[in-house]
Formats: C-alpha cells, sequence, structure tokens
C-alpha cells in the first residue's frame, strides 16, 4: 500500500492493518488500487467531525460522536478505491462504483464488520474489527479505553 496508508495503518491494531494489507492485496488483482483514507482518530476529532452538519457548516458525514466510533480505538479503517481514468492516485468517490462492492465483499470475506457503516452517501467506506466487543462501542468499552488505552479494548476483543 502507499506511504499514507501505510502510516495510517501504523497506528490502528496491528491485525486490523495487516487484514487491510491482505484486502489491498486481493483488490489489486482487480486493479483497484485502495486507500486508507482514515484511521485512527482522536475522541476531539471524532467529535469535531460529529458536529460537522449539526452545529458547524458542513454536511452530515457521522453518527457517532467521540468515543462513540472504533475510529477512536484503532478498530476501523475507511477504505477508498482509485479512479482508474486518473493518472494519479484519485479516489472514486462514486459510491454506485463497482469498486466500492468489491471493497465491502473483500472486507466481510476478512472478518471485518462493514454493516451499516458502509454509508450509501458520498463517504469512504468504513470497515472495522472488534472481536468480542458490541457492533458499536458502548460505555463498557470507553470505561476500559479510560482505564487502560486502547491496549485494553484489544485485550479484551480477543481478536
Ligand atoms: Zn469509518
Amino acid at each position: 500500500m502507499d506511504d499514507l496508508s501505510e502510516e495510517r495503518l501504523a497506528l490502528v491494531n496491528p491485525i486490523l492493518a495487516d487484514k487491510v494489507r491482505i484486502l489491498s492485496n486481493m483488490l489489486e488483482t482487480e486493479r483497484i488500487i485502495i486507500r486508507v483514507v482514515q484511521g485512527l482518530r482522536s475522541w476531539n476529532e471524532q467529535q469535531k467531525l460529529y458536529e460537522q452538519g449539526r452545529t458547524t457548516p458542513g454536511k452530515i458525514v457521522t453518527q457517532c460522536p467521540g468515543g462513540h466510533s472504533y475510529h477512536c480505538f484503532g478498530m476501523a479503517c475507511d477504505l477508498a478505491p482509485n479512479d482508474p481514468s486518473k493518472p494519479i492516485w484519485t479516489p472514486d468517490w462514486n459510491a454506485d462504483h463497482p469498486s466500492w462492492k468489491k471493497i465491502e465483499a473483500a472486507a466481510v470475506s476478512m472478518g471485518l464488520v462493514c454493516g451499516c457503516a458502509f454509508r450509501t452517501f458520498v463517504d469512504a467506506p468504513h470497515a472495522q474489527m472488534t472481536g468480542r466487543c458490541p457492533v458499536n462501542p458502548g460505555e463498557e468499552v470507553r470505561q476500559l479505553f479510560k482505564a487502560g488505552g486502547m491496549e485494553a479494548i484489544w485485550r479484551e476483543a480477543n481478536f
């Protein structure tokens, strides 16, 4: 994967990072070049994103306030495919393009949870790995984080 994707993968759970690398290789055989467009997000960054379209300008891009997204715990990545008609890597934001469905299918085959998070509005496909934790991080997950950081949740999730 490109350096930007690798920089982002370095900050998420290493098992998730490996799955995304395998996923990327699988898709490359179909000439779909993906990039990790989002990885880890701090609670603050997530909260700012949540406020967008609600109390700040812009459109709504997430249903999750700070601490309510697995991006805040290094357990989620947003992936985007390339637009092959462009000479340099450019994301293809057309959600109807078959590449998106292929990313989703490949992610599911790797045991990643996509579910409702693969939104139909223009947003990168979201792939998360939650193990034994619930599909949406609840109070228990946030408490684990406050007590022991991401590693505490990763241990509990037991991927
Ligand atoms: Zn996401």
